[in-house]
Protein backbone atom coordinates (compact mmCIF):
# COMPACT_ATOMS: atom_id res chain seq x y z
CA UNK A 1 0.00 0.00 0.00
CA UNK A 2 1.19 3.30 -0.87
CA UNK A 3 0.33 6.06 1.61
CA UNK A 4 -2.28 8.61 0.55
CA UNK A 5 -2.34 12.08 1.40
CA UNK A 6 -5.57 13.18 3.62
CA UNK A 7 -6.66 15.71 0.96
CA UNK A 8 -6.53 14.73 -2.55
CA UNK A 9 -8.14 16.56 -5.95
CA UNK A 10 -8.11 14.78 -9.06
CA UNK A 11 -7.80 16.58 -12.37
CA UNK A 12 -8.37 15.09 -15.65
CA UNK A 13 -7.04 16.51 -18.93
CA UNK A 14 -7.90 14.70 -21.88
CA UNK A 15 -5.45 16.30 -24.12
CA UNK A 16 -2.52 16.58 -21.67
CA UNK A 17 -1.93 20.00 -22.52
CA UNK A 18 -2.64 21.59 -18.58
CA UNK A 19 -0.90 19.96 -16.54
CA UNK A 20 1.44 22.75 -15.35
CA UNK A 21 -1.96 25.15 -15.42
CA UNK A 22 -3.77 22.51 -13.38
CA UNK A 23 -0.31 22.28 -11.02
CA UNK A 24 -0.52 26.23 -10.52
CA UNK A 25 -3.95 25.78 -8.34
CA UNK A 26 -2.51 23.50 -6.12
CA UNK A 27 0.60 26.03 -5.88
CA UNK A 28 -1.76 28.76 -5.25
CA UNK A 29 -3.91 26.47 -2.40
CA UNK A 30 -0.22 25.38 -1.32
CA UNK A 31 0.44 29.35 -0.42
CA UNK A 32 -2.80 29.80 1.16
CA UNK A 33 -2.19 26.59 3.55
CA UNK A 34 -4.54 24.28 2.23
CA UNK A 35 -2.44 20.95 1.70
CA UNK A 36 -4.34 19.29 -1.12
CA UNK A 37 -2.44 17.05 -3.85
CA UNK A 38 -3.23 16.75 -7.14
CA UNK A 39 -4.34 13.13 -8.62
CA UNK A 40 -4.07 13.11 -12.22
CA UNK A 41 -7.49 10.58 -13.33
CA UNK A 42 -8.09 9.46 -16.68
CA UNK A 43 -10.44 6.54 -17.56
CA UNK A 44 -10.05 3.60 -19.83
CA UNK A 45 -13.03 5.13 -21.95
CA UNK A 46 -11.18 8.74 -22.30
CA UNK A 47 -8.40 7.21 -23.59
CA UNK A 48 -10.40 5.56 -26.20
CA UNK A 49 -12.15 8.32 -26.79
CA UNK A 50 -9.48 10.35 -26.97
CA UNK A 51 -7.03 7.97 -28.81
CA UNK A 52 -4.30 8.16 -26.13
CA UNK A 53 -2.19 6.10 -24.09
CA UNK A 54 -2.03 5.77 -20.20
CA UNK A 55 1.92 6.43 -20.49
CA UNK A 56 0.60 10.25 -21.50
CA UNK A 57 -0.95 10.91 -18.76
CA UNK A 58 2.30 10.20 -16.68
CA UNK A 59 4.75 11.93 -19.01
CA UNK A 60 2.27 15.01 -18.42
CA UNK A 61 2.40 15.48 -14.88
CA UNK A 62 6.00 14.29 -14.12
CA UNK A 63 6.97 17.35 -16.53
CA UNK A 64 4.71 19.76 -14.69
CA UNK A 65 6.05 18.61 -11.47
CA UNK A 66 9.77 19.32 -12.55
CA UNK A 67 8.61 22.23 -13.77
CA UNK A 68 7.51 23.84 -10.83
CA UNK A 69 9.35 22.27 -8.79
CA UNK A 70 7.05 20.54 -6.58
CA UNK A 71 8.14 19.10 -3.58
CA UNK A 72 4.99 17.20 -1.88
CA UNK A 73 3.11 14.39 -3.82
CA UNK A 74 1.14 13.75 -6.97
CA UNK A 75 -0.46 10.32 -8.12
CA UNK A 76 -2.12 9.04 -11.52
CA UNK A 77 -4.77 7.24 -11.25
CA UNK A 78 -6.24 4.27 -13.58
CA UNK A 79 -9.71 5.66 -13.21
CA UNK A 80 -12.72 3.22 -13.57
CA UNK A 81 -10.76 0.32 -14.57
CA UNK A 82 -11.50 -3.44 -14.62
CA UNK A 83 -9.02 -6.61 -15.27
CA UNK A 84 -9.48 -6.75 -18.85
CA UNK A 85 -8.87 -2.83 -19.03
CA UNK A 86 -6.18 -2.60 -16.54
CA UNK A 87 -2.91 -3.68 -18.21
CA UNK A 88 -1.87 -0.41 -20.17
CA UNK A 89 -1.77 1.49 -16.88
CA UNK A 90 -0.21 -1.35 -14.46
CA UNK A 91 3.31 0.63 -15.31
CA UNK A 92 2.57 3.91 -15.34
CA UNK A 93 0.16 4.31 -12.72
CA UNK A 94 0.13 4.24 -8.66
CA UNK A 95 -3.90 4.72 -8.28
CA UNK A 96 -6.36 2.51 -9.18
CA UNK A 97 -9.69 3.15 -8.90
CA UNK A 98 -11.54 -0.61 -9.60
CA UNK A 99 -14.56 -0.13 -10.70
CA UNK A 100 -16.98 -2.82 -9.96
CA UNK A 101 -20.12 -1.49 -10.68
CA UNK A 102 -21.01 -4.45 -13.29
CA UNK A 103 -20.82 -6.90 -10.42
CA UNK A 104 -23.45 -5.24 -8.14
CA UNK A 105 -26.65 -7.39 -8.55
CA UNK A 106 -25.22 -10.34 -9.66
CA UNK A 107 -25.20 -13.37 -7.45
CA UNK A 108 -22.25 -14.57 -5.31
CA UNK A 109 -21.71 -18.04 -4.66
CA UNK A 110 -24.21 -19.53 -2.47
CA UNK A 111 -21.64 -20.75 -0.62
CA UNK A 112 -20.00 -17.50 -0.02
CA UNK A 113 -22.92 -16.05 0.73
CA UNK A 114 -24.04 -18.28 3.55
CA UNK A 115 -20.49 -17.76 4.62
CA UNK A 116 -20.95 -14.09 4.81
CA UNK A 117 -24.03 -14.01 6.51
CA UNK A 118 -22.97 -16.20 9.11
CA UNK A 119 -19.41 -14.24 9.92
CA UNK A 120 -21.33 -11.28 10.11
CA UNK A 121 -23.69 -11.97 12.38
CA UNK A 122 -22.66 -9.97 15.09
CA UNK A 123 -23.54 -6.92 12.80
CA UNK A 124 -27.49 -7.54 13.58
CA UNK A 125 -28.61 -4.85 15.75
CA UNK A 126 -28.59 -1.14 16.08
CA UNK A 127 -25.54 1.20 15.78
CA UNK A 128 -25.72 4.52 17.38
CA UNK A 129 -22.60 5.41 15.85
CA UNK A 130 -20.75 8.82 16.97
CA UNK A 131 -21.55 11.63 13.74
CA UNK A 132 -24.64 9.68 12.32
CA UNK A 133 -27.94 11.01 11.96
CA UNK A 134 -29.73 8.37 13.38
CA UNK A 135 -28.53 4.95 14.47
CA UNK A 136 -28.21 2.51 11.84
CA UNK A 137 -30.38 -0.67 11.80
CA UNK A 138 -29.43 -4.23 10.49
CA UNK A 139 -31.87 -7.05 10.40
CA UNK A 140 -30.82 -10.27 8.88
CA UNK A 141 -32.74 -9.57 5.81
CA UNK A 142 -30.80 -6.32 5.49
CA UNK A 143 -27.55 -7.89 5.81
CA UNK A 144 -28.42 -10.83 3.34
CA UNK A 145 -29.79 -8.49 0.92
CA UNK A 146 -26.77 -6.42 1.12
CA UNK A 147 -24.75 -9.33 0.53
CA UNK A 148 -27.00 -10.46 -2.65
CA UNK A 149 -26.50 -7.47 -4.02
CA UNK A 150 -23.22 -6.33 -3.52
CA UNK A 151 -20.94 -9.18 -2.56
CA UNK A 152 -19.82 -10.47 -5.77
CA UNK A 153 -18.48 -6.64 -6.30
CA UNK A 154 -16.53 -6.92 -3.14
CA UNK A 155 -15.36 -10.47 -4.51
CA UNK A 156 -14.45 -9.09 -7.89
CA UNK A 157 -12.69 -5.89 -6.60
CA UNK A 158 -10.46 -8.19 -4.55
CA UNK A 159 -9.75 -10.43 -7.77
CA UNK A 160 -8.60 -7.42 -9.65
CA UNK A 161 -6.78 -5.83 -6.61
CA UNK A 162 -4.70 -9.27 -6.45
CA UNK A 163 -4.22 -8.99 -10.29
CA UNK A 164 -3.36 -5.42 -10.40
CA UNK A 165 -0.77 -6.76 -7.36
CA UNK A 166 0.77 -9.23 -9.18
CA UNK A 167 1.28 -7.35 -11.81
CA UNK A 168 3.44 -4.68 -10.54
CA UNK A 169 5.44 -7.20 -8.28
CA UNK A 170 4.80 -4.91 -5.32
CA UNK A 171 2.51 -3.01 -3.46
CA UNK A 172 3.40 0.09 -3.78
CA UNK A 173 -0.02 2.37 -5.18
CA UNK A 174 -2.91 3.35 -3.99
CA UNK A 175 -6.70 1.21 -4.03
CA UNK A 176 -9.71 2.81 -4.05
CA UNK A 177 -13.07 0.85 -5.11
CA UNK A 178 -15.86 2.87 -6.80
CA UNK A 179 -19.54 1.60 -7.19
CA UNK A 180 -20.69 4.99 -8.72
CA UNK A 181 -21.62 3.81 -11.86
CA UNK A 182 -25.50 2.39 -11.36
CA UNK A 183 -28.47 2.86 -10.57
CA UNK A 184 -29.23 2.70 -7.05
CA UNK A 185 -27.12 4.72 -4.48
CA UNK A 186 -25.57 2.86 -1.35
CA UNK A 187 -27.04 3.70 1.85
CA UNK A 188 -24.77 4.12 4.92
CA UNK A 189 -25.75 0.59 6.56
CA UNK A 190 -25.27 -0.92 2.99
CA UNK A 191 -21.53 0.64 3.15
CA UNK A 192 -20.84 -0.64 5.97
CA UNK A 193 -21.44 -4.21 5.06
CA UNK A 194 -19.82 -3.72 1.62
CA UNK A 195 -16.85 -2.71 3.87
CA UNK A 196 -16.81 -5.90 5.68
CA UNK A 197 -17.15 -7.64 2.45
CA UNK A 198 -14.00 -5.51 1.17
CA UNK A 199 -11.81 -6.24 4.77
CA UNK A 200 -13.17 -9.94 3.92
CA UNK A 201 -10.72 -9.84 0.90
CA UNK A 202 -8.30 -8.13 2.37
CA UNK A 203 -8.47 -5.54 -0.19
CA UNK A 204 -6.25 -2.30 1.77
CA UNK A 205 -8.87 0.29 0.58
CA UNK A 206 -7.82 3.73 0.86
CA UNK A 207 -10.63 5.46 -0.80
CA UNK A 208 -14.23 4.13 -1.74
CA UNK A 209 -16.58 5.79 -4.11
CA UNK A 210 -20.55 4.93 -3.10
CA UNK A 211 -22.93 6.57 -5.34
CA UNK A 212 -24.84 9.16 -3.37
CA UNK A 213 -28.52 10.57 -3.79
CA UNK A 214 -28.75 13.04 -6.60
CA UNK A 215 -27.91 13.67 -9.78
CA UNK A 216 -24.07 14.03 -10.77
CA UNK A 217 -24.71 15.50 -14.15
CA UNK A 218 -21.26 15.95 -15.55
CA UNK A 219 -19.94 19.47 -15.61
CA UNK A 220 -23.09 20.90 -14.38
CA UNK A 221 -23.86 21.37 -11.08
CA UNK A 222 -25.93 19.22 -8.35
CA UNK A 223 -29.48 18.38 -8.42
CA UNK A 224 -31.12 16.76 -5.47
CA UNK A 225 -31.40 17.78 -1.82
CA UNK A 226 -28.69 19.26 -0.47
CA UNK A 227 -30.05 18.55 3.14
CA UNK A 228 -30.24 15.18 2.27
CA UNK A 229 -27.03 14.94 0.45
CA UNK A 230 -24.74 16.45 3.83
CA UNK A 231 -26.61 13.75 6.03
CA UNK A 232 -25.76 11.36 3.75
CA UNK A 233 -22.62 12.43 3.49
CA UNK A 234 -21.85 12.38 7.53
CA UNK A 235 -23.49 9.16 8.01
CA UNK A 236 -20.88 7.54 5.39
CA UNK A 237 -18.35 9.78 7.01
CA UNK A 238 -19.43 7.96 10.73
CA UNK A 239 -19.57 4.36 9.12
CA UNK A 240 -15.85 4.57 7.69
CA UNK A 241 -14.60 5.39 10.78
CA UNK A 242 -16.29 2.76 12.60
CA UNK A 243 -15.53 0.16 9.87
CA UNK A 244 -11.32 1.02 10.40
CA UNK A 245 -11.62 -0.42 13.50
CA UNK A 246 -14.29 -2.89 13.38
CA UNK A 247 -12.90 -4.38 10.31
CA UNK A 248 -9.21 -3.47 10.53
CA UNK A 249 -9.20 -1.39 7.00
CA UNK A 250 -6.41 1.37 6.55
CA UNK A 251 -6.74 4.18 8.89
CA UNK A 252 -6.58 6.56 5.94
CA UNK A 253 -9.87 5.35 4.35
CA UNK A 254 -11.87 7.71 3.17
CA UNK A 255 -14.51 8.45 0.86
CA UNK A 256 -13.99 9.49 -2.83
CA UNK A 257 -16.57 11.50 -4.38
CA UNK A 258 -16.94 11.33 -8.21
CA UNK A 259 -18.64 14.59 -8.61
CA UNK A 260 -18.49 14.40 -12.27
CA UNK A 261 -17.14 18.41 -11.73
CA UNK A 262 -18.34 21.21 -10.76
CA UNK A 263 -20.95 20.30 -7.97
CA UNK A 264 -20.71 23.96 -5.80
CA UNK A 265 -23.92 23.60 -4.19
CA UNK A 266 -22.62 20.55 -2.35
CA UNK A 267 -19.35 22.05 -1.80
CA UNK A 268 -20.12 23.83 1.34
CA UNK A 269 -21.93 20.67 2.91
CA UNK A 270 -18.68 18.57 2.06
CA UNK A 271 -16.46 21.40 3.43
CA UNK A 272 -18.19 21.48 6.66
CA UNK A 273 -18.19 17.47 7.00
CA UNK A 274 -14.34 16.96 6.39
CA UNK A 275 -13.66 20.20 9.23
CA UNK A 276 -15.91 18.73 11.89
CA UNK A 277 -14.90 15.42 11.89
CA UNK A 278 -11.21 15.82 10.69
CA UNK A 279 -12.34 13.03 7.85
CA UNK A 280 -9.59 13.13 4.65
CA UNK A 281 -11.50 13.38 1.32
CA UNK A 282 -10.69 11.98 -2.21
CA UNK A 283 -12.53 14.00 -4.61
CA UNK A 284 -12.58 13.69 -8.23
CA UNK A 285 -12.95 15.81 -11.35
CA UNK A 286 -12.03 15.49 -15.55
CA UNK A 287 -13.78 17.56 -17.65
CA UNK A 288 -13.96 21.11 -16.52
CA UNK A 289 -10.45 21.58 -17.33
CA UNK A 290 -11.57 20.36 -21.38
CA UNK A 291 -14.29 22.55 -20.60
CA UNK A 292 -11.95 25.86 -19.80
CA UNK A 293 -9.73 24.73 -22.55
CA UNK A 294 -12.74 25.85 -24.76
CA UNK A 295 -13.61 28.90 -22.77
CA UNK A 296 -9.69 29.92 -23.44
CA UNK A 297 -10.24 29.67 -27.26
CA UNK A 298 -13.40 31.40 -27.30
CA UNK A 299 -12.08 34.19 -24.98
CA UNK A 300 -8.89 34.30 -27.45
CA UNK A 301 -10.91 35.35 -30.53
CA UNK A 302 -10.08 35.20 -34.24
CA UNK A 303 -9.65 31.28 -35.24
CA UNK A 304 -9.96 30.18 -31.09
CA UNK A 305 -13.33 31.39 -31.03
CA UNK A 306 -13.59 30.13 -34.53
CA UNK A 307 -12.76 25.91 -33.19
CA UNK A 308 -14.71 26.45 -30.54
CA UNK A 309 -17.94 27.15 -32.47
CA UNK A 310 -16.75 24.39 -35.13
CA UNK A 311 -16.86 22.08 -32.16
CA UNK A 312 -19.93 23.16 -31.19
CA UNK A 313 -21.37 23.00 -33.98
CA UNK A 314 -20.29 19.54 -34.87
CA UNK A 315 -21.09 18.05 -31.02
CA UNK A 316 -24.51 19.84 -31.76
CA UNK A 317 -24.71 17.63 -35.35
CA UNK A 318 -23.61 14.37 -33.32
CA UNK A 319 -25.02 14.88 -30.41
CA UNK A 320 -26.98 11.16 -30.13
CA UNK A 321 -23.86 9.36 -30.41
CA UNK A 322 -21.90 11.71 -28.15
CA UNK A 323 -24.24 11.47 -25.20
CA UNK A 324 -24.88 7.78 -25.73
CA UNK A 325 -21.80 6.72 -23.61
CA UNK A 326 -22.82 9.08 -20.75
CA UNK A 327 -26.86 8.98 -20.61
CA UNK A 328 -26.52 8.35 -17.00
CA UNK A 329 -24.69 11.30 -16.17
CA UNK A 330 -26.29 14.02 -18.19
CA UNK A 331 -29.74 15.83 -18.97
CA UNK A 332 -29.81 17.81 -21.95
CA UNK A 333 -32.97 19.09 -22.89
CA UNK A 334 -32.19 19.94 -26.78
CA UNK A 335 -34.68 22.34 -26.85
CA UNK A 336 -32.67 24.89 -25.24
CA UNK A 337 -29.47 23.94 -27.37
CA UNK A 338 -29.17 26.73 -29.56
CA UNK A 339 -29.08 26.49 -33.43
CA UNK A 340 -25.07 26.22 -34.70
CA UNK A 341 -26.18 29.04 -37.17
CA UNK A 342 -27.18 31.18 -33.97
CA UNK A 343 -24.03 30.06 -31.95
CA UNK A 344 -21.82 31.11 -35.10
CA UNK A 345 -23.03 34.59 -34.91
CA UNK A 346 -22.38 35.03 -31.49
CA UNK A 347 -19.29 37.43 -29.88
CA UNK A 348 -16.59 36.01 -27.87
CA UNK A 349 -18.04 37.57 -24.82
CA UNK A 350 -21.37 35.49 -25.68
CA UNK A 351 -19.68 31.94 -26.34
CA UNK A 352 -17.74 32.37 -22.91
CA UNK A 353 -20.59 33.67 -21.24
CA UNK A 354 -22.77 30.91 -22.01
CA UNK A 355 -20.80 28.06 -21.44
CA UNK A 356 -18.38 29.31 -18.32
CA UNK A 357 -20.04 28.02 -15.22
CA UNK A 358 -20.99 30.83 -13.34
CA UNK A 359 -24.66 29.75 -12.44
CA UNK A 360 -26.42 32.85 -11.97
CA UNK A 361 -24.78 34.57 -15.03
CA UNK A 362 -28.34 35.31 -17.69
CA UNK A 363 -26.43 33.90 -20.87
CA UNK A 364 -24.85 31.04 -19.15
CA UNK A 365 -26.56 27.48 -20.84
CA UNK A 366 -26.58 24.58 -18.81
CA UNK A 367 -27.43 22.22 -22.00
CA UNK A 368 -25.08 23.32 -24.11
CA UNK A 369 -22.18 22.93 -21.27
CA UNK A 370 -23.37 19.33 -20.74
CA UNK A 371 -23.21 18.95 -24.99
CA UNK A 372 -19.89 20.36 -24.54
CA UNK A 373 -18.75 18.54 -21.77
CA UNK A 374 -19.42 15.07 -23.70
CA UNK A 375 -18.50 16.44 -26.98
CA UNK A 376 -14.41 16.39 -26.07
CA UNK A 377 -14.48 13.69 -29.42
CA UNK A 378 -14.73 16.09 -31.92
CA UNK A 379 -12.09 17.85 -30.78
CA UNK A 380 -10.10 14.50 -30.95
CA UNK A 381 -10.89 14.41 -34.16
CA UNK A 382 -9.65 17.66 -35.46
CA UNK A 383 -6.21 16.02 -34.77
CA UNK A 384 -3.39 18.89 -35.13
CA UNK A 385 -5.62 21.27 -35.36
CA UNK A 386 -6.98 21.39 -32.19
CA UNK A 387 -3.83 20.75 -30.75
CA UNK A 388 -2.12 23.44 -32.51
CA UNK A 389 -4.58 26.03 -31.21
CA UNK A 390 -4.39 24.74 -27.27
CA UNK A 391 -0.57 26.13 -28.08
CA UNK A 392 -1.64 29.40 -29.82
CA UNK A 393 -4.34 30.21 -27.37
CA UNK A 394 -2.45 28.78 -24.38
CA UNK A 395 -2.28 32.36 -22.38
CA UNK A 396 -6.49 32.58 -22.00
CA UNK A 397 -6.48 28.78 -21.47
CA UNK A 398 -3.94 28.12 -18.84
CA UNK A 399 -5.47 31.36 -17.08
CA UNK A 400 -8.83 29.98 -16.93
CA UNK A 401 -7.87 26.54 -16.28
CA UNK A 402 -6.01 27.93 -13.19
CA UNK A 403 -8.80 30.14 -12.39
CA UNK A 404 -11.47 27.21 -12.79
CA UNK A 405 -9.82 24.86 -10.47
CA UNK A 406 -8.79 27.56 -7.40
CA UNK A 407 -11.92 29.85 -6.82
CA UNK A 408 -14.64 27.30 -7.95
CA UNK A 409 -13.29 24.16 -6.52
CA UNK A 410 -10.22 24.42 -4.06
CA UNK A 411 -11.34 27.31 -2.41
CA UNK A 412 -15.02 25.86 -1.66
CA UNK A 413 -13.90 22.79 -0.50
CA UNK A 414 -10.71 23.56 1.43
CA UNK A 415 -10.29 27.60 1.97
ZN1 LIG B 1 -16.84 7.70 -11.28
Amino acid sequence: MKPLEKYTFGVGDRFAHQASAQLDAFIQARRQGWEVVPVWNKSNREHLTVGSQPPSVLAAAQAAVKAADWRHGFHVDADHIGIATVEPFLACSDFFTLDVADSIGKPAPARELDAFVAQHRSLIGTHALPGLSTPLVVDEQRLRGTAEKYLAAAIRAGETYRHILAAKGAAEFVTEVSMDETDAPQTPPELLIILAALADQQVPLQTIAPKFTGRFNKGVDYVGDVGQFEREFRDDLAVIAHAVTRFQLPAELKLSVHSGSDKFSIYPAIRNAIRDTGAGLHIKTAGTTWLEEVIGLAESGGGGLEIAKAIYAQAHAKREALCEPYAAVIDIDPRRLPEPSEVNGWASSHFVAALRHEPSCPDFNADLRQLLHVGYKVAAQMGNRYNDALGSCRQAISRNVTYNLFERHLRPLFG
